[in-house]
């Protein structure tokens, strides 16, 4: 069990990554604390696995993140999940667009990692220290991609975040990375094709972008999640993670 003992704080757990992440880190003897704002989804996420423990949780109320933090005992494991995809250019962005993404993208881990830091620090001092994980995207400093201003924008942005923490705690044995993802088959991927003014041609499109011929799973990324989680990776920080299926060769 490449966790146990860990407990680890997964937030946009509801579907998607966030939801594979908190079955596989479950899955490797885990403590998971996973939060979203789908009731629902939570709700399925504690019958499939009744180790998985939830919590409703809005990413960009900060007071509501610090609540929780201040309920909680220490983390070993942070992985900040939640994001949104902005779809258009600079010219198609408002300032509500704007506000919501950084608010959400970024923000959020702001809030959570200033809430459980010090207690994951302190929790380090007897474990050997704590790890972090922020998602970011290959859609960021990565790589530019068509349509994707703002959002690369507020994923660059958690790079940046990133190797501040990793830098600022690195002494304290407190390790902070990005995972930057491809294009990955999740229900927000699916609603983005399907809204797309041609669905087939707009799959085939996120297809061809990816040199091995197919979308990634979820399944393709929450190795890399549980890898930087724990302490395999113990000498692993500040590192942006791509796993891309070979689109930035
Ligand atoms: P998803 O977008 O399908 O699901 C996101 C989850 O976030 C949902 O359960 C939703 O309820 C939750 N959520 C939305 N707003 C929230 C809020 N304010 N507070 C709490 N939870 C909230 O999942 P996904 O596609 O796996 O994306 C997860 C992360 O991965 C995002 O940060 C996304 O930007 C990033 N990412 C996705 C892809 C991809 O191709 N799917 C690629 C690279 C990076």
């Amino acid at each position: 069990m490449r966790l146990q003992g860990k407990r680890i704080f997964i937030s946009a757990a509801a579907q998607g990554m966030g939801r594979a992440s908190a079955l596989a880190c479950a899955a490797q003897g885990a403590e998971v604390i996973a939060v979203d704002i789908n009731a629902e989804g939570l709700a399925s996420l504690e019958v499939e696995n009744a180790a998985i423990t939830t919590h409703v949780l809005d990413m960009r109320d900060g007071a509501a993140i610090k609540a929780l933090a201040a309920q909680l005992p220490p983390l070993d494991g942070l992985f900040n999940c939640a994001g949104f995809v902005h779809n258009g250019t600079v010219l198609d962005c408002t300032d509500a667009d704007w506000e919501f993404s950084f608010s959400l993208n970024v923000q959020s881990m702001f809030h959570t990692i200033q809430a459980f830091l010090p207690g994951m620090l302190e929790r380090g001092k007897q474990t050997g220290g704590g790890a972090i994980l922020n998602m970011a995207s290959m859609a960021s400093s990565v790589k530019g991609f068509p349509n994707r201003f703002l959002y690369g924008t507020t994923k660059a942005a958690v790079i940046g975040l990133t190797k501040g923490i990793a830098a600022d705690f690195v002494k304290q044995n407190l390790r902070c990375n990005a995972l930057c993802p491809a294009t990955v088959d999740t229900p927000s991927l699916r609603s983005r094709i399907a809204s797309a003014a041609d669905p087939v041609q707009a799959e085939k499109d996120f297809i061809a972008r990816q040199p091995m011929g197919r979308l990634a799973t979820v399944d393709d990324i929450t190795p890399m999640v549980v890898f930087l989680l724990s302490d395999e990776s113990r000498f692993v920080t500040g590192q942006a993670v791509v796993v891309d299926g070979g689109v930035t060769i």
